[in-house]
């Protein structure tokens, strides 16, 4: 499983953008990011012009970490949208992450941050369709519905965390009955959907060399 082990924050000024790994924190004035956007370091503060290859690899790391996935699993994900052949290669790419269980559940409010979304499904909380599915990379689809099963302690986190980000934009792909803790995947994303700034192009030319 990609787990990051080291300080998350770090990896937000690396990457000069706030990744929001660190769910509610983010959106408080203690996100380091607000305080020091520049890479920790000694020269973090020195500016460096990067090549285009440069541009390339800052824009996957950034993805790769927003999603939580690793190299390998990652590099997958664009072979498997190259061979598609359905629409742009970039967005394709963009549509498989997003589809991602533990994203999903992320986005349907059900967690504060990925980290939290993934360890539900990998815990067995998370049932598609009925059955449990404990594997954070399986890629929901059209009509899936997403529920969450375990004891009360765990199901008054989620409905906590649905009171926490009420206030969420819920993706149209997306239709969250609160109530009902349960999530029913009515579209599959398309580029729009995509919540933060990415260049996908400089990704795919990146795999693509
Ligand atoms: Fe990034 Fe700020 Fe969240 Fe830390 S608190 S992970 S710097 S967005």
């Amino acid at each position: 499983m990609a787990r990051n082990i080291g300080p998350s924050c770090r990896l937000c000024r690396r990457e000069g953008a706030k990744l929001f790994l660190k769910g509610l924190r983010c959106s408080m004035d203690k996100c380091a990011f607000n305080r020091r956007s520049y890479p920790s370091g000694q020269h973090g503060k020195a500016r460096t012009k990067l090549s285009d290859y440069g541009l390339q690899l800052r824009e996957k790391q950034k993805v790769k970490r927003i999603y939580g996935v690793l190299e390998r699993q990652f590099r997958r994900y664009f072979h498997e949208a190259v061979r598609t052949r359905e629409g742009k290669t970039g967005e394709t790419f963009l549509q498989f992450l997003e589809r991602r269980l533990d994203n999903v559940i992320l986005r349907a409010g059900f967690a504060v941050s990925l980290a939290q979304g993934r360890q539900f499904v990998r815990y067995g909380h998370v049932r598609v369709n009925g059955k449990k599915v404990d594997i954070p990379s399986f890629l929901a689809g059209v009509n899936d519905v997403i529920t969450l099963q375990g004891k009360e302690k765990l199901m008054q986190q989620v409905k906590e965390n649905l009171e926490i980000t009420k206030d969420r934009i819920v993706p149209s792909w997306l239709k969250v009955d609160s109530t009902n803790i349960k999530a029913e995947v009515v579209r599959l994303p398309i580029r729009e959907d995509v919540p933060f700034a990415v260049q996908e192009q400089l990704i795919v030319e990146l795999y693509s060399k």
